[in-house]
């Protein structure tokens, strides 16, 4: 295979994990931003299951106090009635009772209702406490792992643009290698990859398939083939084809692997 293509196939892994750490360093802070306002979520719900129930236990307050005068009054009232001597004074009097009972009747009612919402709001407030502590804990985790994160990827992100520029190095010291890497650059920023593996008589970046022609060409490991030193692009796409003979007994590419081979064929 042409040694510069070689290089590039490196020069492309390293730019894919580099694509792939800073996408994953940047989310990090995403990821705590959307913690953070499921905390300030669960704390505003707590917040309000507690002013409902310091309303609702207020209301209940002034409930009872009312009660109690109206009972207070409607004694009162009764006290009277025994020393009333006119039939108009007691008829009104007994008005007067019979109004003050039903108003203190229905004042309990509302104070069984005020019992229910309470009790509901206790609930929510359980319910709320329990939220805002799951989600605090979330919180710290996601903090502290965004922040390994990003000590993990800074530093590797580090270390691959060193290997990075070494590859590019390498090529921009080839005769053809400047020339291919200002095609890979082009291509790349276009297509967000420069090359593509072709893979079963497709190319694997676009699915279409290479003439059979070309296939031969590509798929030729015969170093003195006329076509040894060359570089194929897609017909459809315009990335730059490859051939991994060791398809055949599958191993991954790794950064760095292929150089010492590359630059000593
Ligand atoms: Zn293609």
């Amino acid at each position: 295979m042409n040694a510069d293509l070689e290089h590039l196939i490196v020069l492309q892994a390293q730019d894919l994990e580099l694509r792939r750490l800073r996408q994953q360093l940047s989310e990090g802070p995403l990821q705590v931003k959307a913690a953070e306002a499921a905390c300030a979520q669960a704390e505003a719900a707590l917040k309000a299951a507690k002013d409902s129930l310091a309303r609702e236990e207020t209301l209940r307050r002034s409930q009872e106090l009312e009660v109690k005068e109206r009972q207070t009054k409607a004694a009162r009232l009764r006290r009277q009635m025994e020393t009333a001597t006119s039939a108009s004074q007691i008829a009104a009097l007994e008005h007067e009772i019979v109004f003050l009972d039903q108003s203190i009747a229905k004042l309990e009612d509302e104070e069984l209702a005020s019992l229910e919402r309470t009790e509901g709001f206790e609930l929510a407030l359980g319910g709320a406490t329990l939220t805002l502590e799951a989600e605090t804990t979330t919180l710290a985790s996601i903090r502290v792992r965004a922040a390994d994160l990003a000590t993990r990827n800074t530093a590797a992100i580090a270390s691959i643009e060193g290997e990075r520029a070494a590859t590019r190095a390498l090529l921009a010291a080839s005769p053809a290698g400047e020339a291919s890497l200002s095609a890979y650059d082009r291509i790349a920023k276009a297509k967000g990859t420069g090359l593509s593996e072709a893979v079963d008589h497709k190319c694997s970046a676009c699915q279409m398939m290479v003439r059979p022609q070309r296939w031969n060409d590509l798929t030729d490991r015969d170093p003195n083939s006329e076509h040894a030193n060359t570089i194929f692009t897609c017909e459809t796409c315009g990335r730059m084809l490859y051939y991994d003979p060791r398809r055949d007994a599958p191993v991954r590419w790794t950064p760095g692997e292929r150089l010492s081979s590359a630059s000593n064929p």
